[in-house]
């Protein structure tokens, strides 16, 4: 199983985002959307998301045929820079938040918030206030709250572009440790190769609306497609 990608092209006026792209992101993957800034990277993640929908082509979502859901059909899980959260909510009810609104039973909630916040380590402030977390702990509760209605796929877009570089370092590993625990499929964007490099199972690499290789860590580094796949890759500091 797997997203779909296929033919996808998307048009802002003349301006063409998107040019008839087609890619598969496995099941279960870490993959990364990885590419300079105005590549597209955004805004095919937010066509996979049914955020934007595409001018042609398809999108599938295992299986389902998806161009034309809308997101809360999707089954999608949502992690963004500036993460809406909600600042008078405590930890424990911002990661509630999707569970209560399906109207989830209480114990069940309950027990899922629970689990969560043990997850990302964030148990001992489940009564706080998002302002009285580090940006690191805010990510992992933005995390929390994106797992807890079980999505299909999570998606991040630079979800910690906004955070300074240990804490970004350190909230990668926690992306990969929960990766593991969870399995659920996850395409994250960067325009950071060594955050893809070192995190992601399989890259897809994105300029100027096209896809230029899709590869392992390892396949880049060895076998770049292209001139700009080299160049791109040997710009890590
Ligand atoms: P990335 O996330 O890789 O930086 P985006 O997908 O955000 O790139 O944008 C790709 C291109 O499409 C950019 O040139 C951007 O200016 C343009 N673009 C994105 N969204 C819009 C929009 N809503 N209206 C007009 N142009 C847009
Ligand atoms: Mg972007």
């Amino acid at each position: 199983m797997s997203i779909d990608i296929s033919r996808v092209t998307k048009k802002f006026g003349d301006f063409v985002a998107l040019d008839d792209v087609s890619v598969s992101i496995p099941t279960g993957q870490l993959t990364a959307l990885l590419g300079p800034s105005g590549g597209g990277k955004s805004t095919l993640l937010r066509i996979i998301a049914g955020l934007e929908s595409a001018d042609s082509g398809t999108v599938t979502i295992e299986g389902t045929d998806a161009t034309r859901l809308p997101p809360q059909k999707r089954n999608v899980g949502f992690v963004f820079q500036h993460y809406a959260v909600f600042k008078h909510m405590t930890v424990a009810k911002n990661v509630a938040f999707g569970l209560e609104i399906r109207k989830k039973p209480k114990p069940e909630v309950l027990r899922r918030v629970e689990e969560l916040l043990d997850l990302v380590h964030l148990s001992q402030f489940s009564h706080r206030l998002p302002s009285q977390l580090s940006g690191g702990q805010r990510q992992r509760m933005a995390l929390a709250r994106a797992l807890a209605v079980e999505p299909t796929v999570l998606l991040l877009d630079e979800p910690f572009g906004a955070l300074d570089a240990k804490v970004r370092k350190e909230l990668r590993e926690w992306l990969r440790r929960l990766h593991d625990e969870v399995h659920v499929t996850t395409v994250f964007v960067t325009h950071d190769q060594e955050e893809a490099l070192e995190v992601a199972d399989e890259i897809v690499v994105i300029n100027d609306g096209r896809i230029e290789q899709v590869g392992t860590p390892d396949q880049l580094y060895d076998e770049p497609a292209n001139d700009f796949v080299m160049g791109f890759l040997g710009q890590v500091t």
